[in-house]
């Protein structure tokens, strides 16, 4: 106590200031990048780790800002969550999809299994999330079955019993269901038996240090042996390495992602790279 005394006052509340600034500055970006069409989506493949063939993608958001470079999610989707954007945002990554997915369809291209939306907690405790998704769908000409939906344990942990009856919903109406950075939250057994989820992706923390860290060896085959009990597939984050990626096979886990497969990349790009035409 006495220490903080003695820290120069006028220093810290300048400091804090400026601090202050830049993050209402990055808040009004945002905003004006979300209503400008500055926001843009990147897709990464999922491969099957047997076939090595596409079973999906996800869908990751990116925001490119003239002055501020390109920003990161890690950084504007928490500050969209705090400053009440994430649901707006959440509606233009469905929506946009959507879009993206029937162009594809278009062109004559189809993408094997789902794209895989990122669903922030505020946004599944929207009563309106399943009409925005209804809403994309009709409107361009999407299946449910084309979309999924990632939500981390956090995403349950609120109110659990809305949750159970959100998934059982969003299931019932044929979109796909995964956990999220699976093992970093605090999920329940009991509980992760009653969300329907169809897959658990193994968070890229512990695919990191599996192959140096017994403990972190030890989760990744607990997780794997308890989604296969609960008949869920297991995707691997983050898997940069053939040796991580033939571990993860060898435990039995079905399917990876990560930049050994392949980074994060354009609509035009990942069409180019992993789209195939249809053969109609
Ligand atoms: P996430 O859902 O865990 O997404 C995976 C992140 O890991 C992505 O970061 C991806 O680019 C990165 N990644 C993929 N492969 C590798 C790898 O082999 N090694 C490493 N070190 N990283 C890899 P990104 O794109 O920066 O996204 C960060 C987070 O932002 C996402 O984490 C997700 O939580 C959030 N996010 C992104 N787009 C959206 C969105 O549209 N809506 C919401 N609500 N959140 C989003
Ligand atoms: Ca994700
Ligand atoms: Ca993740
Ligand atoms: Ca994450």
């Amino acid at each position: 106590q006495a220490k903080q005394q003695n820290v120069p006052y006028r220093f810290f509340e300048a400091h804090m200031g400026a601090a202050l600034a830049l993050r209402l500055d990055m808040t009004k970006r945002l905003a004006a990048a979300l209503a400008d069409g500055a926001l843009s989506l990147h897709f990464q493949p999922q491969v099957d780790l047997t076939t090595l063939r596409l079973t999906g993608a996800e869908v990751l958001c990116r925001w490119h800002d003239p002055e501020l470079g390109t920003v990161s999610p890690a950084e504007f989707i928490p500050l969209a969550e705090e400053r009440g954007m994430i649901v707006p945002l959440g509606n233009w990554v469905i929506d946009a999809t959507c879009r993206q997915l029937a162009a594809w369809q278009a062109e004559g291209l189809v993408v094997p299994g789902q794209l895989a939306i990122n669903v922030a907690s505020r946004q599944f405790d929207d009563n309106q999330l399943i009409d925005t998704l209804q809403h994309s769908c009709a409107k361009h000409g999407i299946a449910a079955s084309q979309l999924g939906l990632e939500l981390t344990e956090s995403g349950f942990m609120s109110d659990p019993d809305q949750a159970i009856a959100m998934t059982e919903a969003l299931k019932r109406l044929g979109f796909g269901l995964s956990i999220d950075d699976f093992g970093t939250g605090y999920s329940s057994l009991a509980y992760l038996k009653r969300f329907a989820a169809d897959k658990i992706k193994i968070d890229m923390s512990f695919v990191a240090d599996m192959l140096e860290s017994d403990n972190d060896h030890a989760i990744v085959t607990t997780i794997i042996a308890m989604a296969r009990t609960l008949q869920m597939e297991t995707v691997a984050e983050g898997v940069e390495t053939a040796e991580q990626a033939e571990a993860l096979l060898a435990l039995g886990c079905q399917q990876a992602q990560g930049y050994y497969f392949g980074q994060p990349l354009t609509g035009e790009a990942f069409a180019k790279q992993w789209l195939t035409p249809m053969l109609v």
